[in-house]
């Protein structure tokens, strides 16, 4: 029977970075993977470029994992984003920064941030076992026994849980860190989708599948409450609707449909404007292209392939002149303008969803080392943790923080 010091179940980036910390304190790490390759959902994350950590202050990124923000704090406070920027260019892979603070590899490419963590795995002399899937943990006196699906079992010392959420299970990431928690007394904050596209109840917005709508906002509603987005982008899909505003909202839409029947979205297409400045815009453009057919003089206003729905909803014929339009015409077009309007009927599955909202309850783990309050000696890391964020590099850098003092604390008192 192999023993380590620390065993770390699941090596995404959370697991991965755990193992690199305790390694990096001379203890023998095994880092167990049930997949044939180390960090699958990095390769996918930022549409393949990763955005790997945002640099806005300490304060505002707590701020993102809203109720959960506190019991990060000190994770953050060890490892924060200029640690994980010198993390990655200390072995010479340089990070850019982008719009909203986004920090990424240069290359673009997320497969460079993974090769980093493997290099830096060998080096910390973590033994890295794949085809490894870890059925059961059980606590003995003074060590864990790990039972594999291939029958092997396995001593540690120390345990660090870091098997991911619930979502795009072909990664691995399918909830077996939730059974094995709970199977040692942990309670498990139920589960749902964050940032997932919405379904809407209109079948034609496939027809505008891929079509981005940039600087727009939305305002959601329901029969007694309403959610405002930022200013920001929407994307159009074969079933709904997508983008940073959209899935940045999503679980918060998701809570207020539960109790809701009637859910509309208004999207704003001119929040710039208001419904005055927008008259006087109509009436310029009217004035200058009159005589040109209604979907002419929009182009200029309104993306080319939103024309079509948009005169549509309004009733208007096509082939109407600009000139030929009422003033009572003109303000349902404002109308249009300022609250397009969309049905929600609900969500992706959460095999879509990009984060897993829930897990495993923060009341349970010490903040200051990730180790469980329940069983000594077992910590957690990552996105198994009950503690998810919007999108722009906030739940990488959790997964990263979470890693890093995982592995230090349970290295340190083994
Ligand atoms: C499409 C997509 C894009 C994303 N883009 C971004 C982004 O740009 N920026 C950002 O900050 N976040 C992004 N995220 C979220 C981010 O990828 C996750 O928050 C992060 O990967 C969580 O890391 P983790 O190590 O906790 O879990 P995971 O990355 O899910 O890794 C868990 C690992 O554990 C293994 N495992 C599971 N069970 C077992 C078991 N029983 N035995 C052994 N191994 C096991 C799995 O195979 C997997 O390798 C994105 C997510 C998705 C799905």
């Amino acid at each position: 029977m192999f023993f380590y010091d620390v065993a770390v179940v699941g090596a995404g980036p959370a697991g991965m970075m755990a193992a690199i910390c305790a390694g990096q304190q001379k203890k023998s790490v095994g880092l167990f993977e049930k997949g044939n390759a180390p960090g699958r959902k990095i390769l996918l994350s930022g549409k393949g470029r990763c955005n790997v950590t945002n640099i806005v202050s300490l304060h505002v990124f707590l701020t993102k994992f809203g109720k959960q923000g506190e019991f990060l704090r000190t994770a953050f406070k060890k490892f924060f984003n200029q640690d994980l920027i010198d993390f990655f260019e200390a072995k010479g892979l340089a990070l850019k920064i982008e719009r909203q603070g986004r920090v990424f590899p240069v290359t673009d490419k997320a497969v460079s941030i993974l090769e980093v963590l493997k290099r830096y795995l060998v080096e910390s002399n973590v033994k890295v076992l794949y085809n490894r899937r870890v059925v059961t943990i059980e606590k003995k006196d003074r060590y864990f026994k790990l039972c594999v699906e291939n029958g092997e079992q396995i001593e540690a010392g120390k345990v660090i849980l870091a098997c991911g959420g619930e979502s795009f299970r072909f990664t691995g990431s399918s909830g077996d860190g939730f059974a094995i928690a709970k199977s040692l007394g942990h309670t498990i904050v139920p589960l749902s989708p964050g940032l997932v596209p919405l379904k809407t109840r209109e079948a034609w917005v496939k027809e505008l599948k891929g079509l981005t709508l940039k600087n727009i906002c939305f305002t959601f509603k329901t029969e007694n409450k309403k959610i405002v987005s930022d200013i920001g982008e929407l994307l159009f899909t074969h079933f709904g609707i997508s983008g940073p505003l959209v899935l940045d909202l999503s679980s918060a839409i998701l809570a207020l449909l539960e109790n809701d029947k009637k859910a509309l979205l208004y999207i704003d297409l001119k929040p710039g404007l208001t419904d005055i400045q927008l008259d006087e815009r109509l009436l310029r453009e009217f004035r200058l292209s009159g005589s040109k057919n209604i979907s002419n003089v929009l182009k200029d206003m309104l993306p080319l392939r939103l024309i079509p729905v948009f005169l549509n909803l309004l009733n208007f014929d096509t082939r109407k002149k600009g000139n030929q339009i009422s003033r009572q015409e003109r303000h349902l077009m404002i109308h249009l303008l300022k609250a397009f309007p969309l049905e929600i009927i609900g969500a992706l599955p959460m095999e879509e969803a990009m984060v897993t909202c829930g897990g495993i309850s923060t009341k349970e783990i010490n903040p200051q080392t990730m180790e469980s309050r329940i069983v000594a000696g077992l910590y957690f890391a990552g996105e198994i943790i009950d503690a998810s964020a919007s999108s722009g590099g906030y739940n990488l850098q959790q997964a990263f923080s979470t890693g890093y003092l995982a592995g230090e604390a349970a290295a340190i008192s083994v």
